[in-house]
């Protein structure tokens, strides 16, 4: 047989349409060898194959998403004061003056440790009380 223009032509159809070279030639009237040397000849184009075409969806290739699994940082929960107010929010709360005058005041000194005083103050404080009352471990 001859590969006449139209035997050409449909042999390119049929090619692209995605039939297989077996299929193409009994169409054609030829063997499948034939359909596959002549389209190899003809450098025709790897069909692509339908079975995969239809079957597997196209996959749309995601953009790499960069592997941040890292948790966003969070604002460190505040640090409980204590600490803080222990160290130096004490102050001595020995009164000085008259509450009645202007100028009265507390000490404001450091207090001492479990103390509401300063270190002076807590001696007067205890030596009174002392005398007036007799419990009050030191
Ligand atoms: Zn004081």
């Amino acid at each position: 047989m001859t590969w006449t223009e139209e035997r050409v032509a449909e042999l390119i159809r049929l090619w692209q349409a995605g039939h297989s070279a077996s299929t193409i030639g009994k169409m054609l009237g030829v063997s499948k060898n034939a359909v596959v040397g002549k389209a190899h000849r003809m450098q025709l184009p790897s069909r692509p194959s339908p079975i995969k075409q239809s079957t597997i969806p196209r996959r749309v290739s995601k953009p790499a998403q960069p592997a941040t699994k890292t948790v966003v940082a969070r604002p460190a929960a505040p640090a409980p004061r204590r600490a803080v107010r222990h160290a130096s929010g004490r102050s001595c709360m020995w009164p000085i003056g008259d509450p009645g005058e202007p100028d009265f005041h507390f000490c404001g000194g450091p207090a001492l440790e479990g103390k509401p005083y300063c270190e002076e103050h807590c001696a007067r404080a205890y030596i009174t009380r002392s005398r007036s009352s007799s419990d009050e471990a030191a």
